[in-house]
């Protein structure tokens, strides 16, 4: 069995249509695809050049369905990435409520209005006490998403490395707190092997949260984030060693969000 389950496409800042991630996912020999396009609902109405408009997730599901009942060979699951924000959850929820979606994706991308992810300046014009308080803000937000109870996949766990700024301070604690809130929540992990191909130049999380993850019996998906076509099963066979490596024996899958185990 392989799966692909975090996957962009031109419904949000991915760069490949529908039919294009198909069309590579067949080729990559893929069982299962999933599609996991950008959802913010952000405080005050902000919107995001990279996420869908959130009018638009009507059409988004309707495309992924159709193509759900009329590809053969290949499963399509409905996923969705959604942006954590405490302030709108509950809208969050009202919102996507009605739609029949295999698995949601928990991520966040921002604290407190700063952008963890987009690029490195915001980080590079932060104190070092600044950036501690960004780390520990971010794991006291992730663990509030899992404890939400709302998502299925926690998304790139450690996501503030990416840039390579690190905490000054053993924040270690923090993220193993979250980790404990996910495992209480039953939630799912992904090995996100975009991070790889990032400044950090290692997947999230990394293998010392791997293992923690796996001590605590927290379920595991493997991941590309990808936004090409070419991206569907990037660094997939790294992830699989590093999952072994951290003592994974299994993955799971996702229907309806019900989740389902397979050897790894
Ligand atoms: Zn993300
Ligand atoms: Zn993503």
């Amino acid at each position: 069995m392989r799966t692909s389950y975090h996957n962009h496409t031109t419904w949000s800042d991915g760069a490949a249509t529908l039919a294009e991630m198909i069309a590579a996912a067949r080729k990559a020999g893929l069982e299962e695809l999933g599609i996991s396009d950008h959802f913010a609902l952000a405080p005050e109405d902000r919107r995001f050049p990279w996420a869908m408009a959130p009018e638009s997730l009507d059409a988004y599901v309707a495309q992924i369905r159709r193509a759900t009942a009329t590809t053969e060979g290949l499963t399509i699951r409905l996923g969705l990435e959604v942006d954590y924000f405490p302030e709108s959850l509950e809208l969050i929820e009202q919102r996507l409520a009605p739609y029949p979606f295999d698995y949601l994706i928990a991520s966040v991308h921002f604290v407190d209005g700063f952008a963890i992810d987009l690029n490195a300046q915001p980080w590079e014009g932060l104190s070092q006490e600044s950036r501690d308080g960004i780390w520990r803000r971010y794991w006291q937000h992730l663990g509030a998403a899992a404890e939400s109870g709302a998502f299925d996949i926690i998304g790139h766990f450690d996501l503030p490395k990416k840039f390579g700024f690190y905490p000054s301070v053993d924040l270690t604690g923090d993220a193993l707190a979250a980790l404990y809130i996910i495992a209480a929540a039953n939630m799912a992990i992904e090995i996100n092997s975009s991070g790889w191909d990032k400044p950090v130049q290692e997947a999230y999380p990394s293998p010392f949260y791997l293992r923690e993850a796996n001590r605590r019996k927290i379920p595991l998906v493997i991941n590309s984030d990808a936004h090409t076509a070419s991206d569907v099963t990037r660094n997939f066979e790294r992830a699989r060693q590093l999952a072994a490596a951290a003592g994974y024996a299994e993955l799971v899958r996702f229907e309806h969000r019900k989740r389902s185990v397979y050897p790894l």
